[in-house]
């Protein structure tokens, strides 16, 4: 097998028989013929040409047997969940999920009769504690949002099997290029591809890859919960994977700069970072990744998110993650508002938090804008 840039560049490429060109062709059609063909290529059956190119790349990438793309992260994420999960069953999600996620369990899964607990904290020990008899499932995500906790996805892995239970993993914040949780036994990987994979903040994906027969379950659902992806935005997506190393290592080094940059830096009290030696999930995260990723949080002293931000001239205050540009949030006003003040306590997200999505730009000029900023 050849190594990971090579992939990202080559894995999955249609062979363009007519014309020889070097990429793979677009196929618009939602309309094939049928006769004298195997099966019935439809683009809802996630079976076109380009779903198939991305899909074999994605799968490439994340050392999976099997992968399918999504219209969206949450489409990925309802498709995966609703696959293995009916009326009685029961799931232990990992705390600090995706707000999205969040708002998921919260809407959906009661009313459909499913039960779930969300552990105390990331560790192995509590996410164990809360299984049950009926558990099917369990989710993680590492590093978490937006305080960048670390889940031994070896240790998850491990008391999953041992449940026979299906291990689950969001594996956005990594990407590929940081982090393969297949390679430490984990069964499904997720992926909001609108993110790190799209990487260019202008197309929304999404993506699952896992064992072959938990894929060919996840794909009879898909065919009916019809998530999937159009043509124009699969051909986006596979160009910007051709890139996805080179944009997260650059991404990766940025990330690093700023949190040595912040951890050093009088004006902010917190910096969470994995890649920090100083950061409690230090160590795993040296085991299980080979970056430690773009995304960073950290608290500023004296200040509350809102107005640090109101002062960031290069540095763009917004929502989403893992584009080429810098952008950064404050937590306790978007993604964890509606939790209240209790709520967020509890949660450790302060209202000086900042959340920063490292982008591909020159390290100096994202620190001079924080520097005059603080
Ligand atoms: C954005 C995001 C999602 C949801 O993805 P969409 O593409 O917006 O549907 C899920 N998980 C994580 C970690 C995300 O950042």
């Amino acid at each position: 097998m050849h190594r990971f840039p090579t992939r990202c560049v080559h894995a999955g490429t249609i062979r363009d028989d007519v014309k020889k060109g070097i990429n793979s062709p677009i196929y618009t059609s939602t309309s094939f013929a049928f006769i004298d063909q195997e099966d019935t290529v439809y683009p809802r059956y996630l079976n076109t040409p380009n779903e198939r190119a991305v899909a074999e790349k994605i799968a490439s990438l994340e050392d999976a047997e099997s992968a399918l793309v999504f219209s969206s992260g949450m489409a990925a994420i309802s498709t995966v969940l609703f696959t293995f999960l009916g009326k009685g069953d029961h799931v232990v999600f990992q705390k600090g999920l995706y707000g999205g996620t969040t708002h998921f369990l919260d809407r959906e899964l009661n009313r459909f009769g499913i039960e779930y607990d969300i552990s105390a904290s990331q560790s192995p020990e509590d996410i164990e504690s809360c299984l049950k008899e009926n558990t099917r499932l369990i989710y993680i995500e590492t590093p978490s949002n937006p305080l960048l906790r670390i889940t031994d996805l070896e240790g998850v892995a491990r008391l999953a099997r041992k449940a026979g239970v299906i291990s689950v993993i969001d594996n956005t914040f990594a990407s590929p290029v940081n982090q393969q949780p297949c390679r430490f036994g984990i069964d499904i990987v997720i992926h909001s591809a609108t993110k790190y994979m799209g990487g260019h903040s202008d197309i929304l994906a999404g993506a699952a890859a896992g064992k072959r027969s938990l894929m060919e379950e996840i794909y009879q659902t898909g065919l009916n919960f019809g998530g999937a992806l159009n043509a124009m935005t699969l051909y986006l997506l596979e160009r910007s994977l051709k890139t996805m190393h080179i944009r997260v290592e650059r991404i990766n080094q940025n990330a690093m700069e700023l949190a040595r940059f912040l951890e050093s830096h009088p004006g902010i009290s917190t910096v969470n970072y994995p890649g920090l030696a100083s950061h409690p999930g230090h160590g795993i995260a040296s085991r299980q990744m080979t970056g430690f990723g773009g995304m960073l949080s950290f608290e500023v002293k004296g200040q509350d998110g809102i107005s640090f931000q109101r002062k960031l001239k290069l540095i763009k205050p917004s929502m989403s993650l893992g584009g080429l540009e810098s952008i950064c949030s404050s937590p306790a006003h978007t993604s964890h508002r509606h939790l209240g003040p209790e709520g967020r306590k509890s949660e450790g997200i302060s209202e000086e938090l900042i959340r920063f999505s490292a982008g591909i730009e020159d390290v100096e000029d994202l620190k001079a804008d924080i520097e005059q900023a603080l």
